[in-house]
């Protein structure tokens, strides 16, 4: 009797028989399919994320529209940017959830900052506030990391240290929603401050201590991890996989950005950048577009999924 474990192995045997037969009289339209198969098996089940900011105002002309395309180029979780008091966008929190998931997409992060850039001891409360406020609606709304991409003022070692201390109480109260709390960096943290210093100064014979790596050393692990914003981080003349090397457990989450459409400007080595955040055991990421202009946004993230799904190096 022919059970259906027998049948499957009867059929991949078949399927083999056939990729043979590709190889011996070089056609075969069955084994070719087979192949084509498998191949768009491996792109369906790609991890790709996307940061809305990158669509602008056109995703806001129809946001469930908008989803189903996005959807349908293979995109599979969502990074919210746009918070404000319970709204994205201007659209109700749990209402813009429902058209995200109507459309088979999940919201795994989003994009807030505080109402501040300059952190002192007298405004400590009011970011506490905002974080406790934001952390409640964003565990509400079921996310899995919640991000803080504006940089605070840091123009001496002073004020960048007390940054951190304000990022580790962030941390807590975030944390204590649920929700771990992670930063995103642009260009400007990977500049240096010194003690006493009234600017950040970017130059290799530059004194003092970058940024960065000042927010990676003062903060606690347990309550801050970084979102490494991979074009930013060369912007910013570092490279982000010696990054990803020394900090294997502090960068989770990337964003994959290029000048604009992703793997067009040849400025970032993406298969070296995958492949260790692969290993370091991460698989989050997301992409963002900025800079377009000889097409609209939507066919800007595309372009940039379609990158993505091609090359063999990204699972
Ligand atoms: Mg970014």
């Amino acid at each position: 009797m022919i059970n259906r474990r027998n049948f499957l192995k009867g059929a991949s045997l078949f399927t083999l028989g056939g990729l043979v037969a590709c190889n011996s009289n070089g056609g075969n339209a069955v084994a070719e399919k087979a192949v084509a198969g498998a191949a768009s098996g491996v792109k369906a089940n790609k991890n790709i994320g996307l940061q809305i900011y990158s669509l602008g105002k056109e995703l806001y002309e129809d946001v469930p529209g908008g989803m189903k395309k996005l959807k349908e180029m293979g995109y599979k979780t969502l990074e919210l940017a746009g918070y404000k008091e319970g709204k994205i966008g201007g659209i109700d929190m749990m209402e813009f959830k429902k058209m995200v998931e109507d459309a088979g997409l999940v919201i795994t992060s989003s994009h807030v900052n505080p109402p501040t850039r300059e952190y002192t001891k007298s405004n400590l409360n009011e970011i506490k506030e905002y974080w406790k406020k934001t952390a409640d609606d964003h565990a509400k709304l079921g996310v899995k990391y919640l991000i803080q991409p504006g940089q605070p003022k840091t123009r001496s070692l002073e004020e960048t240290k007390y940054v951190c201390e304000v990022f580790n109480e962030a941390g807590k109260i975030v944390k204590a929603a649920g929700i771990p709390f992670g930063y995103h960096n642009h260009e400007m943290e990977f500049a240096k401050v010194v003690a006493g210093g009234t600017e950040s100064l970017f130059g290799r014979r530059q004194k003092g201590d970058v940024i960065y790596d000042i927010f990676l050393a003062e903060t606690d692990p347990s309550l801050v991890f970084f979102e490494m914003d991979v074009y930013w981080a060369v912007m910013g003349q570092v490279d982000p996989v010696e990054y990803l090397k020394k900090y294997a457990d502090r960068i989770k989450v990337l964003h994959i950005k290029d000048r604009a459409v992703l793997g067009q400007s040849g400025m970032l080595n993406f298969e070296q950048i995958f492949k260790q955040f692969y290993a370091n055991g991460h698989q989050d990421y997301f992409v963002e577009l900025e800079g377009i202009k000889d097409r609209t946004q939507f066919e800007g993230v595309k372009g940039c999924v379609d990158y993505l799904l091609n090359v063999p190096f990204v699972k």
